[in-house]
C-alpha cells in the first residue's frame, strides 16, 4: 500500500514534562494504543510516530517525544532526539498539569514563538487542578489557545481534535505546487532521470514522483526519458516543451543538448524552492568564490542511504568543488535528522550545502535555514551548487526571475 510521504504530512508533536499524560493524550487522540503508558515518569524514551488521516485535514503524524525535563546523560540524549522532533513540527501541543506550570513551560512557549510553531496547551488531569485565572491571563496574553482533558477518561479529546483541525486548516502553509506558477493546462514538460547506479532498483526516486503528480495536478504532461534519449525527444515533439527538468548530476549533457531557447532547470533548484527559500540558497552559493583549502563545508541530506561509489553528496560535490577552489576543503556530512543542534557547532562551517529535502516538511527545513542564518553561515542546496560548479547556474535559475 503506498503512503503519503513524510514531507508532504502536518507534523504534530506532543511535548511536555515527563509523566504529564502525553503518551495518554496521544493514545487518546489516535483511539489506539500506540504510546506506552505508565505512571512511571520517562516511559517513552524515543519519540514514538503515529501516521494518519484526520479530518479535514488530510494526512498527519503525530510525535509522542520524552519529556523535555527528563536528566541523567540518557536524558540528555533524549532531550536532544526530541529538539530534533520540535524542528519539524507544524503544530505543538504542550500538555501541562495545571499546578505544576512554571519556567519549564514558559521556557518551551518561549522556543516555539522563535520559530512560529503553532502551540496549543492541553492542561491535562484536569480532574487534579485548573489553570488559575493568573495563569490563563498569561496565556490570553500571549495568544495561546488552551482546552482542559483528562487523557485517560478520553475527556476533552474532541475539543483538542478540533483545536488542532482549526490550526491545522488557518496556520499551517497551505498545500503549495511545485510547478504551478511555471506551466500551464496543456504544457508538455521533458524530464530527465539517469538510470545509473544511484538509481533505485524499480522505481524513481520522490522528488522525480512528485514533479509528475505536480504537473497532472496542473493538468500539464510530461515526457521521462534517460538523459541520453533528450536529443531524440525533443527532436519527435511538434512543438517546442515548455521546459526541460533534469536530475542536477545530468545537468551538463543536458544544457548542451536543449537549445537555448527551452527552459531549463534541476528538480533539485524546484525543491530549493518548494521546501526552502530560493534567494537564500542563491545567496548562499556565492560563498563559494570566498572558501579556501581546510575550510569546513557541512554537507546535509534528508533521507538516509548507504553511499555508493560515486555518491553526489561524499564524492562527487567535494571533487567538484576541490578542483574549483584548487585545494583540500573540510567536509563534514550529515544524514537524516543529524544536523549541528547549537549556533556553536554551526559556527564552525564556511559554508552549508543541502539536499532538496523532498522527505522534510517544509517547516522543518525553513527551521534549519533559519539555524544557519541565526549562526551566520551561508547555506546552499545540491542543484544550485552543480549548476553554479558547472556554469549553468544563470540558465538554471532563468525560469523562477531571481537573479
Ligand atoms: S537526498 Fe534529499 S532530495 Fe534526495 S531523496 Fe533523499 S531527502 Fe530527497
Amino acid at each position: 500500500m503506498q503512503t503519503t510521504p513524510y514531507g508532504l504530512r502536518t507534523h504534530i508533536g506532543i511535548l511536555g514534562r515527563r509523566n504529564s499524560g502525553k503518551s495518554s493524550l496521544l493514545n487518546a487522540i489516535t483511539h489506539q494504543k500506540i504510546s506506552i503508558v505508565s505512571e512511571k515518569a520517562g516511559t517513552t524514551t524515543d519519540p514514538v510516530q503515529k501516521r494518519m488521516e484526520l479530518t479535514q485535514v488530510g494526512p498527519v503524524v503525530f510525535y509522542d517525544t520524552a519529556g523535555l525535563d527528563d536528566t541523567g546523560k540518557l536524558g540528555q540524549s533524549r532531550i536532544q532526539k526530541t529538539n530534533r522532533i520540535i524542528d519539524r513540527l507544524d503544530i505543538a501541543i504542550l500538555v501541562a498539569v495545571a499546578d505544576q506550570w512554571g519556567e519549564f513551560e514558559e521556557r518551551l512557549i518561549k522556543k516555539l514563538e522563535s520559530s512560529d510553531t503553532p502551540l496549543i496547551v492541553a492542561f491535562n488531569k484536569a480532574d487534579v487542578a485548573l489553570p488559575d485565572g493568573k495563569l490563563t491571563d498569561w496565556l490570553i496574553k500571549h495568544k495561546l489557545q488552551w482546552v482542559k482533558t483528562i487523557a485517560t477518561e478520553e475527556k476533552g479529546i474532541n475539543e483538542l481534535r478540533q483545536l488542532i483541525i482549526n490550526t491545522a486548516l488557518e496556520k499551517t502553509s497551505a498545500p503549495r505546487s511545485i510547478l504551478g506558477d511555471l506551466v500551464t493546462a496543456d504544457d508538455m514538460v521533458i524530464l530527465v532521470t539517469p538510470i545509473d547506479s544511484e538509481a533505485p532498483q524499480g522505481r524513481l526516486i520522490l522528488p522525480q514522483v512528485q514533479v509528475i503528480r505536480d504537473l497532472l495536478d496542473n493538468n500539464a504532461g510530461c515526457i521521462v526519458v534517460k538523459e541520453n534519449r533528450l536529443k531524440n525527444a525533443l527532436n519527435q515533439l511538434k512543438v517546442k516543451p515548455r521546459m526541460v527538468i533534469t536530475d542536477s548530476q545530468a545537468f551538463k549533457q543536458v544544457d548542451a543538448d536543449t537549445p537555448y531557447e527551452i527552459p531549463l532547470t534541476s528538480f533539485s533548484i524546484l525543491f530549493a524552492r518548494f521546501k526552502g527559500d530560493l534567494q537564500t540558497f542563491v545567496n548562499g552559493v556565492r560563498t563559494i568564490e570566498t572558501l579556501r583549502p581546510s575550510d569546513k563545508v557541512l554537507i546535509a541530506e534528508a533521507c538516509t542511504h548507504h553511499p555508493l561509489e560515486d555518491d553526489i553528496g561524499t564524492v562527487k560535490i567535494p571533487r567538484w568543488l576541490n578542483q574549483r577552489i584548487g585545494g583540500e576543503l573540510r567536509f563534514t556530512n550529515k544524514h537524516g535528522a543529524d544536523f549541528p543542534d547549537t549556533i556553536e557547532e554551526l559556527k564552525e562551517y564556511k559554508l552549508v550545502i543541502h539536499c532538496g529535502a523532498c522527505n522534510f516538511s517544509r517547516r522543518q527545513m525553513l527551521n534549519r535555514i533559519e539555524k544557519c542564518k541565526a549562526a551566520g553561515v551561508p547555506i546552499t542546496n545540491y542543484g544550485i551548487t552543480i549548476s553554479y560548479i558547472l556554469d549553468i547556474f544563470d540558465r538554471a535559475l532563468r525560469p523562477f526571475n531571481i537573479i
